[in-house]
């Protein structure tokens, strides 16, 4: 593995350990397959890979769903409401697969006056929501006293709000803009995060994960931190007892093997996590079997999503498919340059970066159902139906997800490349209990805080489906990057 990236475990005596792996079975090993459903087994990332790359579809949604119904339960799949907002694009990043950013100079960079922020707060309490997911570009004109400012006036304003925000790219150029003491990055980073605890911020969502590969994020994250100072931002966040999510985005210059990279090491600092910062507890919530699924009340990672690289108004989205010039052959670039510890390099494969190759449906059910097999000590999956649509979303349900992802009110980043769906809270339970199952409105930390069995539940109150949809679900294909959004549900991360 990549030495700069593996944590430094110091297991304390919790009830959490790490499950063992057993590397020379093969992966499609029913033996093997059973014991990653009933969490007494871990795959190995060559076991992984190998799912990936050849388990028939069926096979790994088969037993995903398994693994999933064995965490989570056969009947409530959940739903969260919150507002998504992006109080700046102005960004020193240039990330490569990104249409949102704009440099200050620009005539449609913006960053929101704080009473324009308060008012989307209003709008979504309004409509029950409990948290907001707080994102931006990095802006190097705000200083630190305004986002104190803003944590405190939003607890002040908003009592109970659960302020989830400022993903870890943002925390490592908070570092680089503030310059706070500290002997090292980690330091640094505690310096900043505790204030911004104290101000109020309540958990770091799992932005900028992208793929942790140096390869591939040397690529297409220009400008942004490395994977090492990604993880560890998270690990500090877990520290101080923060639950805080992790993200993956796929689908471009990357191999298989960079994926399943990926996915290990988010698996490797939970370990760390769990072990480190476990007291043990085993809260009420868990809806399965408890054994792996929420062992700890410490800070820890609680979800992962996964989704495909949307390519419209980005200049990697320009990049030509793989297969579809004369010269194309053999081997796909990113597939040559992958390792499962993360050492490939760019000089492997001399039109690695200069080719893409995009996912569809089947290859985001088949790398989300592999998350959920891989990821034994994460509690909740998230289905991504923002970026595949809504019946993709509810399909993904079947594929190891638990989770619909957050209701909210409007979406920047990735309706800037192309695709927005947007659904409200009545279809959001309608696609969950037509996949089978029962839709609950659950709070940050997982916990149920309604469950839509009686005839009151937002979708059962509907009677006409036909005008309602005709309303509410449709696809926002090349909207404006700032276009005033209706109330939609969206997943998050
Ligand atoms: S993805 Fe985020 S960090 Fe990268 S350029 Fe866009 S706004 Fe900036």
């Amino acid at each position: 593995m990549n030495e700069a990236s593996t944590p430094n475990t110091t297991a304390r005596a919790t009830i959490y350990q790490p499950l063992p792996e057993h590397p020379r079975l093969d992966a499609l090993d029913a033996g093997l397959l059973g014991s990653v459903v009933r969490g007494e087994a871990r795959l190995s990332p060559q076991q992984g890979l190998d799912l990936l790359e050849r388990a028939p579809m069926h096979t790994l949604g088969r037993y995903a769903d398994a693994r999933c119904r064995h965490v989570h339960g056969d009947t409530i799949r959940t739903y969260v409401i919150d507002r998504n907002i992006n109080y700046t694009n102005v960004c020193t990043a240039k990330c490569t697969f990104c249409a949102f950013r704009r440099d200050a100079t620009d005539h449609d960079s913006y960053t929101l006056e704080k009473e324009e922020l308060f008012a989307k707060v209003e709008a979504v309490r309004a409509i029950g929501g409990t948290q907001i997911l707080m994102q931006g570009g990095m802006n190097p004109d705000l200083p630190l006293d305004w986002y104190l400012d803003l944590l405190s006036e939003l607890k002040t304003r908003f009592p109970g709000l659960h302020i989830h925000a400022f993903s870890p790219p943002e925390m490592i150029e908070f570092v680089n803009f503030f310059d706070p003491p500290g002997a090292n990055l980690e330091e640094k980073i505690r310096w900043v995060l505790v204030r911004l605890q104290q101000a109020g911020l309540d958990s770091l969502p799992g932005g900028g994960g992208e793929i942790f590969a140096p390869a591939v994020r040397n690529k297409i994250g220009l400008g942004k931190c490395t994977a090492e100072a990604w993880l560890t931002t998270m690990y500090v966040a877990h520290s101080l007892g923060m639950y805080t999510s992790a993200t993956m985005m796929f689908g471009h210059i990357e191999g298989y093997a960079d994926r399943i990279h990926h996915m290990r090491l988010v698996r490797e600092w939970q370990d760390k996590a769990l072990l480190d910062f476990g007291t043990g507890e085993i809260p009420d919530s868990v809806a399965g079997d408890p054994t792996i699924a929420k062992p700890t009340t410490g800070g820890h990672y609680v979800s992962f999503i996964s989704w495909p690289f949307q390519p419209d108004n980005t200049p990697l989205g320009r990049v030509k498919e793989w297969g579809t010039l004369a010269d194309d052959e053999g081997e796909f670039p990113g597939d040559v340059v992958a390792t499962l510890d993360g050492s490939g390099t760019k000089a492997d494969h001399k039109e690695f970066g200069r080719r893409i190759r995009m996912a569809g449906a089947t290859e985001y059910l088949r790398t989300q159902a592999v998350s959920r097999l891989m990821l034994d000590n994460i509690y909740s999956i998230g289905s991504s139906w923002v970026t595949m649509g809504p019946h993709i979303g509810q399909l993904a349900l079947h594929y190891g997800a638990n989770d619909m992802g957050s209701v909210m009110m409007e979406e920047n980043v990735v309706s800037a490349a192309g695709t927005t769906y947007c659904l409200d809270e009545p279809v959001l339970n309608h696609l969950i209990r037509t996949a089978g199952f029962t839709p609950a409105q659950r709070n940050n930390t997982y916990d149920i805080l309604r469950l839509n069995t009686g005839e009151n539940s937002p979708d059962l109150l509907v009677e006409d489906w036909s005008e309602h949809r005709a309303k509410k679900l449709h696809q926002q294909a090349n909207a404006p990057v700032n276009a005033p959004a209706d109330l939609t549900v969206g997943a998050s991360d």
